[in-house]
């Protein structure tokens, strides 16, 4: 296979960049303070951003920055700014919606390439064309194209294609939903959504107030929406053929965890696609990792024109709970101890799961645990730090889970 085919992972965080890099991305995305549809996650200040570009590079992992609002008036003189200042950082590229974003991009940052965001519903070539004869590089396709109209915009444009493979779908077109502004005062479009399609509603009849009747859709439960996530191991193959250059896994808002599971897998599966894609066939071991992350029930979106795979999930309607993410190893040794960051308690004698880098999760008892001052406990306290002592070897970013 001669086209470079990358995986690229969100970074909300620069402990969530850590993880994409340890588990195999190959370019991530993330965000200034002020100017992503992600307000939420985390997000990178100038001097954490010059700081997570100089790391990923150093790993050879490409940065992309999302600037990807809708601005008002007021906004543009700080956008100029913002732009101005990844001059001094040099990412990758800058990802971008808005028509006049991309003009000031083009006049601040000649040099650095701009890919064109799924919130600017790109879904025929015809309108990749146009921002490809205003100089930009990469189309992120619109999520309602199927892969067919895919391949037809990349055999048309001759452009690189991003495309979601995995992660929560918004049920509105390409992200631009108002319930969240009326909700909960959050404007999606400039990166608050509170994702009020998946909260539980009821209805009240005026002279009943307190009595709550559920909306029931078919009799098969409660929710307005609650659309599937997306996942697309079963199918890289057909997105790879269909054109697709770079593979993107949704979620900068999602944790460590979540992260870990979905870029070791996908970077397992596109290796293996790479290898020989032919032979293409989804390990076992790759489908029990992604069924232990929180996940709602899996679909394969717009892509197969499969009109099933976007019917919003009535019959489960709440996430599965995942596995419970117990730590991070900060530092190991050849001796089979361990620093660990703790994020759930656990307990001396408990089996645990280790995420591991490459291959299978493994098994594995905790022998020992010692706390910060170097005295023996039964239990890793939240929020500690704790040696153990494992069977296995680790090394840090690895992480561990209850199974
Ligand atoms: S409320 Fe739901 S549909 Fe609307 S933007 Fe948020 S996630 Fe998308």
């Amino acid at each position: 296979m001669s086209r470079r085919i990358e995986l690229l992972a969100p970074a909300g965080s620069f402990e969530k960049l850590e993880i994409a890099i340890h588990y195999g991305a190959d370019a991530v995305y993330l965000a200034g303070k002020d100017f992503s549809l992600r307000n939420f996650s985390g997000n990178f200040s100038a001097i954490d951003m010059t700081r997570a570009i100089q790391l990923a590079h150093a790993n050879g992992v490409r940065v992309y920055v999302a600037c990807n609002i809708y601005p008002r008036n007021s906004e543009i003189p700080a956008i100029a700014d913002f732009l101005a200042g990844l001059k001094d950082i040099q990412p990758d590229a800058v990802i971008i919606a808005d028509a006049g974003i991309f003009m000031q991009a083009r006049e601040i940052i000649p040099n650095i390439p701009v890919h064109i965001s799924t919130q600017a519903n790109t879904t025929s070539f015809q309108s990749a064309l146009f921002w490809k004869s205003l100089g930009a590089g990469r189309i992120i396709s619109a999520r309602e194209l199927s892969l067919e109209e895919i391949r037809e915009m990349s055999r048309q444009t001759g452009m690189e294609i991003e495309a979601f493979v995995h992660g929560a779908m918004c049920i509105s077109y390409s992200g631009r939903c108002l319930l969240s502004s009326f909700m909960a005062k959050r404007d999606a479009n400039r990166g608050m959504c509170t994702h009020p399609c998946r909260w539980n509603y009821a209805v009240v009849e005026e002279t009943r107030p307190g009595q709550y009747m559920p909306i029931v859709e078919d009799e098969r439960g409660t929710y307005l929406f609650n659309s599937r996530d997306l996942c697309m191991i079963d199918h890289l193959p057909a997105m790879i053929d269909a054109g697709i250059t770079s593979l993107k896994i949704e979620g900068r808002m999602k944790g460590i965890n979540y992260l870990a599971s979905v870029v070791k897998v996908y970077r397992e599966a596109l290796d293996a696609c790479l290898s020989d894609i032919k032979a293409y066939q989804v390990r076992d071991d790759w489908r029990y990792e992604l069924d232990s992350i929180s996940h709602r029930p899996y679909g394969t979106g717009f892509y197969l024109n499969d009109p099933d795979a976007v019917v919003p999930a009535y019959d489960d309607p709440q996430p599965s709970a995942g596995a419970v993410f117990l730590g991070k190893i900060l530092e190991s040794d050849a001796s089979g101890m361990a620093r660990v960051d703790v994020r759930n308690k656990f307990s001396q004698g408990e089996v645990i799961e280790i995420v591991r880098q490459k291959g299978p999760s493994v098994r594995d008892v905790v022998q020992r645990i010692w706390d910060e001052t170097g005295v023996q406990t039964d239990t890793a306290q939240t929020g500690r730090q704790v040696r153990i002592e494992l069977n296995h070897a680790v090394q840090a970013f690895d992480l561990i889970r209850r199974p």
